[in-house]
């Protein structure tokens, strides 16, 4: 198993931090590797039950949470806050919908952000998420620090303490899987499975689109766990590409263990989503086709705020659902960043948030999020949708 796992992260990795001392990160990740997970193998394989379901066509996958969660932000009132937004929105879609909602939180770990450029506007190496360095703008706070890993840890392990006092226990846990010290050193094996190590870090993780190529170490990762596991993809994804996805990540046939979470922009999804899914069906393996209606909708505002328009969010969940509808196939589900806090990050929605609006209260780091109120409006679209 060792070996499987160190073959697998000697692969060419993308979008590593340059940590300044690799011996340094060795001792970080021995001592991580000696902290109990924070998840249980048997927490997974009821999410593994729940996806098949999916999968199947008989539930809906609703996950959603900040771009990125920081350290400052992980109080009781914003964790609250996301879990509760995602409660509400899991009602509406069970009451209008009429299916089951599995709901899947980008929480208690989604720390670690992949950049497209390696220096920020100001010519400062970019802030890589609170588990890698600091966002505030100056040259130390940028220098990566590997105990951030520890701190890392410790603060999932305080959000799973909130999620357990006072609210519904059935959120599952999930973020992106970029940062591979951090993924590996918090693997466990479970006696009962012994030939699939367990991504300890969370119930559910996901390869992006900047790190989702074939011949990666985070592909050949995500292939060893008995995790559930979803890949991004984004416009330029062809065919060969999901079918490769399929082959490797679940050579088992098992349904519902890959998700493929599909994040277009709502100008391309109708033409580039259709031969994919049937390319996907054509092997028989059943997959959870998950939306991102907002990372292929992201632009800059006038005065320079990253953005997204709740129409354009809409649109491509629209055409996102008319595909798989007009293909026989089931739309199974949605992915959002999303905060139950009253921010003013997305453009649109009831209370309609114009372009001078977006400066009263933009806290996100990194990505535009869905407020309470734009998310559901969604959750009400995404619902109507699923009805047919
Ligand atoms: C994200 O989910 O925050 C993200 C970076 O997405 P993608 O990999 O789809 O760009
Ligand atoms: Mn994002």
């Amino acid at each position: 198993m060792r070996d499987r796992i160190s073959e697998a992260l000697g692969r060419p990795a993308a979008q590593q931090p340059p940590w300044p001392d690799p011996e340094q990160v060795r001792s970080v990740s021995a001592f991580l590797a000696t902290l109990p997970p924070l998840v249980t193998p048997d927490q997974v394989r009821r999410l593994r039950g729940d996806l098949a379901q999916v999968a199947r066509g008989e539930a809906f996958l609703l996950q959603g949470g900040d771009c990125a969660e920081t350290f400052a932000g992980n109080t009781p009132e914003h964790v609250r806050g996301t879990v509760a937004t995602l409660g509400r929105m899991a009602a509406v879609l069970a009451d209008e919908a009429g299916l089951p909602v599995i709901t899947v939180g980008r929480l208690a770990g989604q720390y670690a952000k992949p950049r497209s450029r390696p220096v920020d506007g100001l010519g400062l190496p970019v802030y890589r998420g609170d588990i890698v360095n600091a966002a505030a703008p100056d040259a130390g706070s940028r220098v990566p620090d590997p105990v951030r890993m520890i701190e890392g840890y410790r603060n999932a392990r305080a959000t799973l303490g909130m999620l357990r006092s006072g609210h519904p226990a059935d959120v599952y846990t999930s973020h992106e899987a970029l940062l591979l010290d951090y993924e590996r050193a918090l693997l466990v094996t479970d006696p009962d499975e012994p030939g699939r190590p367990y991504a300890g870090s969370a119930h559910f993780l996901w390869i992006g689109e900047r790190t989702r190529r074939p011949d990666g170490a985070h592909l050949a990762f995500a292939a060893l766990l008995a995790n559930p596991v979803g890949v991004k993809i984004g416009p330029g994804t062809r065919p060969d590409q999901v079918a490769e996805y399929v082959e490797r990540l679940d050579p088992d046939g098992e349904p519902g263990r890959l998700t493929l979470i599909s994040r277009m922009g709502s100008t391309r999804v109708r033409d580039v989503l259709p031969p994919l899914v049937e390319r996907v069906a054509a092997t028989g393996r059943q997959v959870v086709w998950q939306c991102d209606p907002m990372h292929g909708n992201t632009r800059e505002s006038a005065i320079g705020y990253k953005t997204r328009h709740l129409d354009d969010i809409a649109d491509e969940i629209e055409g996102f659902f008319a595909v798989h509808h007009a293909l026989g196939s089931h739309p199974g589900g949605v992915h959002l960043e999303l905060t139950g806090d009253d921010v003013t990050e997305c453009l649109g929605g009831t209370r309609g948030i114009t372009a001078h609006g977006l400066t009263g209260r933009y806290e996100s780091l990194c990505d535009p999020r869905l407020n309470a109120d734009q998310a559901m409006e969604v959750a009400h679209r995404v619902a109507a949708l699923s009805k047919g």
